[in-house]
């Protein structure tokens, strides 16, 4: 066994605090990452307080993590001593149901293990990326290219993937209209990849304070939807709609801002079921749709993308010992756009 620093939840009520954690040797397929920066994501936070689930404690939490490899099994391939890898979401799946075997492992049937907080193969309860190593198989590693900034990259490990899959996938790129809904981690980075796509995008966010920044980001326009009618102003203007936001909205009046055939998709994740008039979907043909991160292929490509069009995070660096404030903040949404923990500090 090997041993890292990390920072763990105790509790799902207390603050995270300072622990040593075991990670396993590394196996022929393993490689072993030094972790040099660890994005902090709301699935965080939502985790550890066990607003999604029980979960087992203590428990280290990240998915968003960059660092260099410095060792790697006898078997492995990908992946070399020195390299600057990526992890994100998951580190296992089955591997042979249909959806593995299709490259969709983010889709496994069996439920593909995830970075932190799932039953490992081998028993173990995965332990994310607040730490100063992981094992990961190389299969689940990315590479992360040079071009990107290494301080700032980590949140493309899921809120650049999240935002990006669904962008390719509902085809976003020239002559396409897009409207980001709700401008945070996962917004701002929507906003970024489909504006290097060659879409026209439109901001929708609850007030004006980001306005600035969205039109920054190469958006062609922001709305305030706080605004009075401002929702009944857009009716018929996108072709495709991503929705970050993780509390309700008013599903049948931000459909009405499709086009016919447009989707709107949704990478936020209220608690609550969303309610929805089947007209305001049967009328003009509209989609209401869902995506969950992307696959292992996808994701290195989504990297090798944002290299390409110099697409960055926007972050704040901070030390271990202000993860607990920077969990509050992210709640008060008072951050631009995304915390990552300079490791070094553990
Ligand atoms: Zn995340
Ligand atoms: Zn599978």
């Amino acid at each position: 066994m090997l041993t890292a620093k990390a920072y763990a939840a105790p509790s799902a009520t207390e603050p995270l605090v300072p622990l040593t954690i075991e990670r396993r040797d590394v196996g022929p397929k393993d490689v072993l990452i030094a972790i040099r920066y660890a994005g902090i994501c709301h699935s965080d936070i939502h985790t550890v307080r066990e607003e999604w689930g029980p979960i087992t404690f203590p428990q280290v939490v990240g998915h968003e993590i960059v660092g260099e490899v410095t060792e790697v099994g006898s078997a492995v391939t990908k992946h070399a001593v020195g390299d600057r890898v990526g992890v994100g979401c998951m580190v296992n799946s089955c591997r042979e149901c249909e959806q593995c075997r299709a490259g969709n492992e983010h889709y496994c049937l069996s439920g593909n293990t995830q970075t932190y907080a799932s039953v490992d193969r081998d028993g173990t309860i995965t332990q994310g990326g607040y730490s100063t190593h992981v094992v990961v198989d190389e299969d689940f590693v990315l590479t992360v290219p040079e071009a990107l900034p290494y301080d700032a990259v980590a949140p493309l490990l899921c809120a650049g993937i999240t935002t990006y899959s669904p962008l390719a996938r509902w085809n976003a790129g020239p002559g396409s209209r897009v409207a980001v809904v709700g401008m945070g981690g996962l917004g701002h980075l929507g906003v970024k990849i489909a504006v290097a796509m060659g879409a026209e995008v439109t901001v929708l966010s609850r007030s004006e304070s980001k306005k600035e920044d969205a039109l920054a980001f190469g958006a062609a326009r922001h709305v305030a939807t706080g605004d009075d009618g401002a929702l009944e102003s857009l009716r018929g203007s996108f072709d495709l709609i991503i929705n970050t936001v993780s509390a309700p909205l008013p599903m049948d009046a931000y459909l009405a801002t499709l086009r016919p055939e447009g989707a709107l998709v949704n990478v936020g994740a209220p608690p609550q079921p969303l309610p929805v008039s089947a007209f305001s979907l049967i009328i003009g043909g509209r989609s209401l749709a869902g995506s969950n991160i992307g696959s292992i292929r996808e994701t290195q490509e989504m990297l090798d993308f944002c290299a390409e069009h110099g697409i960055a995070p926007e972050t704040e660096l901070i030390s271990a010992d202000r993860i607990n404030d920077a969990y509050e903040r992210v709640l008060n949404s008072d951050v631009r756009y995304r915390f990552v923990i300079d490791t070094a500090t553990l």
